[in-house]
């Protein structure tokens, strides 16, 4: 029996201890310090963004950005009905309704005629979601939204270093939110930040962050006391957080590297299989610069997709499904007037395998995609 081949693998190494150790004995544990502001700045050069803020999670970086933009009653907001629950949390959190569109067929992200469809005067926002790193359409994403005062947020939570046509991710948008949950690219456990290029939301964001306080303009030496200026809550990462992410970060080429080299293999491998018409491999808009955060592709129906992911798991492949669609979900039936049906949504998330990706594959990836053809094969002789 092979080894079994796990989703993902945090790559780590005795630097991140060592870094922890260092904050441990000293004295500043807490968040918003040199380690923390040095990190930031490090997003800011790296990305070239004008602000950045780390968080203590990407799940809240979108509750802050719903905050910078006052969402309240009786605003609308777009996003994909395929995505993770804190997209749509943010913005019923302020009370604000969660506006579900399609996706694309091709490569899962917003279907921009969706969004013509569903945006009406009550629209404030639309966030485009960059499912496994690949860039929502923007161009397309602008045109739709036309003049009208709305604004995009990016959960760029798996984009962390991809880009659209050359501009990070997560700086292409008003604001942007990163996730370093530890089945993201860079991890720091939990947390994440948020990045805007507009200084008014800057210094909200900094408020909001900061119980609602003008803290941090303090700690600068801008003003002589700090007192209560907006509201707020706590959402910065400790000093110990941001010493691992600060590790991670110096290792960012090398695990974008080995990422890139398992993806490669896999997509190159599985080449026929998509040619007998088995599966649909993932696509890549000549926009997209991707940060190969997932692998996956899509198998015929649900009626492939289960027994394929049982064989995969029975052969030590850790292959998985992604997102249960939320509009169809217990809680978005409560909100919702009537059920929606998003059709390209609800057949792409039943039809969608994940394989392992992690950057302690690549020294095996030959290995490992041929064990994945060799699951394909076997199933679709059998089934036909
Ligand atoms: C991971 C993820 C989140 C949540 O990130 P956390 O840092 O765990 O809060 C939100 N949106 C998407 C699309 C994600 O993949």
């Amino acid at each position: 029996m092979p080894d079994y081949i796990p989703f993902n693998r945090i790559f780590k190494d005795e630097d991140e201890k060592k870094a922890i150790s260092e904050v441990l004995s000293g004295d500043n544990w807490h968040g918003d310090g040199p380690v923390g502001r040095r990190v930031e700045a490090y997003f800011c050069e790296w990305l070239n963004s004008r602000h950045a803020f780390l968080t203590t999670s990407c799940t809240h970086a979108l509750e802050m950005a719903m905050m910078i933009l006052e969402i309240g009653e009786g605003d609308e907001v777009i996003m994909p009905g395929f995505t993770f629950v804190s997209t749509a949390n943010a913005v019923s959190m302020r009370g604000g309704k969660p506006i579900f569109a399609d996706i694309r067929d091709d490569d899962l992200t917003i279907d921009t005629e969706d969004i013509a469809r569903k945006i009406t005067p009550a629209t404030r926002a639309v966030i485009p979601v960059h499912y496994a790193g690949v860039s929502a359409d923007f161009d397309e994403i602008r045109r739709v939204i036309d003049n009208r005062a709305v604004s995009i947020i990016e959960d760029a939570a798996q984009a962390v270093g991809a880009f659209w046509n050359g501009q990070a991710l997560g700086t292409v948008g008003d604001i942007g939110c990163f996730s370093f949950h530890d089945t993201k690219n860079i991890t720091c456990g939990e947390g994440g930040a948020l990045l805007t290029q507009n200084d008014d939301f800057a210094e909200k964001a900094e408020w909001i962050r900061e119980k609602g306080t003008n803290r941090t303009a303090f700690l600068r030496g801008e003003v002589d006391k700090y007192t209560w200026v907006s509201l707020g809550s706590s959402y910065v990462p400790s000093e110990l957080l941001s010493a691992v992410l600060e590790v991670q970060l110096r290792k960012k080429d090398i695990i974008l590297e080995k990422r890139k080299a398992m993806w490669n293999v896999y997509f190159e491998s599985l080449r026929d299989i998509e040619q007998n018409g088995w599966i649909t491999l993932p696509v890549t808009p000549p926009y997209a610069q991707t940060n190969y955060h997932i692998f996956h592709f899509i198998v015929r129906d649900q009626s492939d997709r289960d027994p394929l992911i049982s064989a995969f798991r029975n052969a030590g492949i850790g292959a998985s499904f992604h997102y249960i669609p939320l509009h169809n979900a217990p809680y978005a039936r409560k909100f919702l007037d009537k059920p929606i049906i998003l059709p390209k949504t609800e057949y792409l998330a039943d039809s969608l395998i994940r394989l392992p990706l992690h950057p302690g594959l690549a020294d095996r990836k030959e290995e490992i995609a041929t064990r994945v053809h060799d699951v394909l094969t076997g199933y679709y002789k059998e089934s036909g």
